[in-house]
């Protein structure tokens, strides 16, 4: 089975490319982002809690994300893959990621990584407020803290990746079609 992360910065365009990914390959789609939207909305008490960090730009403990994501993998059970959004973030979610797939034993297979430069993020992100009302996308502090946490916590995962040979980064500039294309043509050669 398939196990991608679709990686990249705030406003890089994960959630609109694992769309195609999933209508393109139907595969699974892990989206932390949009479950811990789902528990806010639904206002129980991880949503509640997860709100704050969401809300300031900065990410919602380990525990948390990892909890949720283990939950899921159990359900998954004959898909071609799954795709991985917005999760893991830190190094320490990678480290349990990987454990998680060798116990049922699987393995990443690739990080889709999606380069864009930071003006291109900070115009996407600003957009995307003003159409979707999510409320970390209208404040440009919010949006640059979210940059600069994503630049100490996250991109790390890029060396991580690179060590075990599973890094490919694709450029995310250009039309929509034209990067799901790129990440088409990426994973018909995995
Ligand atoms: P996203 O929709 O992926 O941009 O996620 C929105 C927000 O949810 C992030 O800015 C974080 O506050 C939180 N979040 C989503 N996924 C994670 C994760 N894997 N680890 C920590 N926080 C996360």
């Amino acid at each position: 089975m398939l196990q991608l992360i679709l990686f990249g910065p705030p406003g890089a365009g994960k959630g609109t490319q694992a769309q195609a990914l999933v209508e393109h390959f139907k595969f699974v789609h892990l989206s932390t982002g949009d479950l811990l939207r789902a528990e806010i909305a639904a206002q129980t008490a991880l949503g509640l809690e997860a709100k704050r960090f969401i809300d300031a730009g900065e990410l919602v403990p380990d525990e948390t994300v990892i909890g949720m994501i283990r939950i899921l993998l159990d359900r998954i059970d004959t898909v071609p893959g799954v795709i991985y959004d917005g999760f893991p973030r830190t190094v320490a979610q990678a480290k349990e990621l990987d454990k998680m797939l060798t116990s049922c034993k699987e393995g990443i297979t690739a990080l889709l990584s999606l380069e864009v430069p930071h003006d291109e993020l900070v115009k996407r992100l600003l957009l995307r407020g003003e159409s979707s009302g999510r409320t970390d996308d209208t404040d440009i502090a919010t949006i640059e803290n979210r940059i600069s946490v994503y630049e100490a916590k996250t991109q790390p995962l890029i060396d991580y990746y690179t060590q075990l040979g599973k890094y490919h980064p694709i450029a995310g500039v250009g039309t929509i079609q034209e990067i799901s294309q790129r990440l088409i043509s990426d994973v018909d050669k995995l």
